[in-house]
């Protein structure tokens, strides 16, 4: 090794900010970085001549047997392979659950003699892991919180001044815990869509849906909700079936349709619409347009995130978790599919574009 490159390899120990380990072959530690020594809580000059493994407890062996029943594969693949979470023990005691990778280092290429191992933990991605699930469970238990205050506001009340209040009041309280308790509930199933679609546990059942049939059939499912608006439906005759899963593309719809309801004023028109698309026949397009109150540009890519409720009138009017385009995006891309928006004050158009059934897929739902 050249000293520029030698060089190059110190300042990149020095100044990672994943903690770097090198040991020998019996797992004493003979290198390592700074982000090592502030994870751990030691000095560096300690580090060195401990064990590895009385710092760091990790299963390597499973790492390294995959890895080596892989020789041939790619360097990406292996890399991918060693990936572990290790437990990390800090000097004061306390523990951090990490992502870490552990590589064997050989003295000649032809992997005769065994160097030591480089072992890597991903200081960064451990952290940002972790700040993303705080969020969410702070989240989470803020939205959970809300209604239940409410309910139990309510409930105290009824149980007070029970005889006090007339049995309109009496109504009027009870109507307001049931709505709060329909939200708790609507909140939780969304939660659990997402936890179901995070945890790559969703189980599709595709096969060649009429898209018209679909549409008509979430039209009817809102038209309750549907009262004050006139929804308008416009799809071709003959339009090509998508290739999907009926339940998920219900739900894809659902969201679409019922947002489009929610955030536009009464004796406004929903109009659902789908259609090929020229030049593109293997995807089929349909959309929700609504005449609402429509997203401000800067808040668009917000709109599909966890909990993504912008501030108007209109959000603070109805009731929304904040995780029905999120679980919609989800959805439509684990369909293989797009979503966009676009929007102006007047009106707000979301577009989904999944794949369009082949020929022979068609010929098989005719025979399903
Ligand atoms: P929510 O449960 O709040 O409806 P969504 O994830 O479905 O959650 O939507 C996120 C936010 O995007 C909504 O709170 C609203 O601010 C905005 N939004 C969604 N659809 C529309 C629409 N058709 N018109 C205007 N704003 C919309």
């Amino acid at each position: 090794m050249s000293l520029q490159t030698e060089e190059i390899y110190r300042t990149l120990l020095l100044y990672s900010a994943d903690a770097v380990i090198v040991t020998n072959p019996a797992g004493i530690i003979t290198t390592t970085n700074p982000s090592f020594a502030k994870l751990v809580g030691s000095p560096i000059e300690e580090l060195i001549g401990s064990s590895l493994d009385s710092i760091v407890v990790a299963d390597w062996q499973e790492a390294e047997e995959s890895e080596n029943g892989k020789e041939q594969s790619k360097q990406e693949e292996e890399e991918e392979s060693a990936l572990k979470t290790v437990t990390v023990l800090t000097r004061v005691g306390t523990e951090f659950v990490m992502p870490a990778a552990h590589f064997p280092v050989y003295h000649d290429t032809k992997k005769a003699e065994l160097a030591g191992y480089l072992t890597i933990i991903y200081v960064i991605q451990a952290n940002s892991l972790q700040q993303a699930q705080t969020e969410f469970v702070s989240t989470v238990s803020h939205e959970l919180r809300t209604p239940l205050t409410s309910i139990k506001g309510f409930a105290d009340t009824i149980l007070r001044a029970g005889e006090r209040l007339d049995s309109s009041q009496q109504r009027r309280y009870v109507g307001i815990i049931k709505d709060q308790a329909d939200r708790l509930t609507r909140l939780v199933e969304d939660l659990l869509a997402v936890s179901r679609l995070e945890s790559k546990k969703l189980q599709l059942t595709i096969r060649a849906i009429d898209i018209r049939e679909a549409i008509e059939r979430v039209q009817q499912n809102l038209s309750d909700k549907a009262k004050k608006h006139t929804v308008i439906i416009q799809v071709p005759p003959g339009l090509t079936p998508v290739w999907a899963d009926a339940d998920r593309l219900e739900q894809i719809l659902t969201n679409l349709v019922d947002n489009a309801i929610k955030y536009s004023p009464a004796d406004t028109t929903v109009t659902i619409s789908a259609k090929g698309i020229q030049g593109t026949p293997e995807l089929v397009e349909f959309s929700v347009a609504d005449q609402g109150v429509g997203i401000p540009e800067e808040h668009l890519p917000q709109v599909f995130s966890k909990f993504g409720r912008l501030d108007n009138p209109l959000v603070r009017q109805t009731e929304g978790t904040g995780l029905g385009l999120y679980i919609t995006r989800s959805l439509v891309l684990a369909l293989g599919g797009q979503i966009t928006v676009e929007s102006v004050p007047g009106g707000t158009t979301f577009t989904v574009r999944l794949p369009a059934a082949t020929p022979e897929q068609q010929a098989a739902r005719g025979r399903g």
